[in-house]
């Protein structure tokens, strides 16, 4: 089981040093969902990019720890003592997610010619490939070819160990959306050719799906979308908590995703700190009762 940690996150914007997050403590575990709710401004977002390595944010006081378990990884046995915990504030973002911290990464601007398939697959291979140099050091392999004088480039057909190829690829994402309940069409399409908001979201928790992360954090994925692709995409969150054990990080201003996604604890915050916490009961006391309660408790209990 794999737990992300913050603990007491102070933040500030980068270059004006303007402060954000005014003491983080956060735990979320493999296999729990968690919502992380607040107004505008509160400060939600700027929790998920420091948990990602985002650079516009620096971290000046606190920690954001990632505990590995062997169970973390399908195709991986034993993961070697040094490599149990993680400072992910040493860590580049690429290496984040290697790891299994998954944030949704921004498509490019639409490339012709290349599918959704294509991209999710390179995606795949490029977080094993870097994974593996995190917990066991360089790809000896590699380097033994190369100094003995093999080619070593990524044709098709002449995989690295643990690459996943095109046809063991199209049988995961056969799985993946079937497990979505998703349209096999869709991975044919070219990247961010027109997609709506919605299938934005729903791409959002494919990536997740498909880089089974230990840790997911999905910022406002309910934002703009109707009913139906509202039902669509909380399926696919708890699918990926109950079919592939992943922990959840909810961050949503609204409590009406919750109606379809229930979290183990909700968490509300508040000018840069979380302020109450508390099970599925207190979103649906907040949808009653609003944040400026909240602010009220807080502010004049103090
Ligand atoms: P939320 O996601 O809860 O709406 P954010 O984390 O986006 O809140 O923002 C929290 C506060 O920090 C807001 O007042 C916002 O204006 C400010 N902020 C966030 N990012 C930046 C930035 N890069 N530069 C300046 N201010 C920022
Ligand atoms: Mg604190
Ligand atoms: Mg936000």
């Amino acid at each position: 089981m794999a737990t992300l940690e913050l603990k007491n996150v102070h933040a500030e914007v980068a270059e004006e040093g303007e402060k954000i997050l005014n003491g983080v403590d956060l735990e979320v575990a493999s296999g729990e969902i968690h919502a992380l709710m607040g107004p505008n401004g509160s400060g939600k977002s700027t929790t998920s990019k420091i948990i990602a390595g985002h650079p516009a944010y620096e971290v000046t006081e606190g920690e954001v720890l990632l505990h590995l378990d062997d169970d973390d990884f399908g195709d991986v046995d034993e993961i070697p003592d040094d490599a149990r915990t993680w400072d992910l504030l040493d860590l580049e973002p690429n290496e984040r997610a290697a790891l299994g911290v998954f944030l949704a990464f921004q498509y490019p601007a639409e490339i012709e010619g290349v599918t959704m398939t294509n991209f999710l697959r390179t995606a795949l291979n490029a977080k094993i490939e870097e994974r593996e140099e995190l917990l066991f050091g360089e790809d000896d392999d590699d380097e033994e070819e190369e100094e003995a004088g093999y080619d070593t480039s990524p044709m098709e057909g002449d995989y690295d160990e643990g690459e996943v190829g095109v046809a063991e690829f199209q049988q995961l994402l056969k799985e993946k959306m079937e497990l979505l309940d998703m349209d096999e069409k869709f991975a044919q399409r070219y990247l961010n050719a027109g997609f709506s908001g919605g299938e934005k979201k729903q791409n959002e928790v494919l990536q997740a799906a498909i880089l089974e992360p230990a840790i997911a954090v999905l910022d406002e994925i309910d934002s703009g979308l109707d009913i139906d692709r509202l039902q669509d995409v909380a399926n696919g969150v708890n699918a990926l908590r109950d079919e592939q054990g992943t922990g959840v990080l909810q961050i949503t201003h609204y409590q009406r995703i919750l109606d379809y996604i229930e979290p183990d604890t909700v968490h509300i915050m508040l000018d840069g700190e979380i302020v109450k916490e508390g099970g599925p009961e207190l979103a649906e006391e907040l949808e009653d009762k609003g944040y400026d309660w909240v602010r009220d408790q807080v502010y004049n209990a103090a």
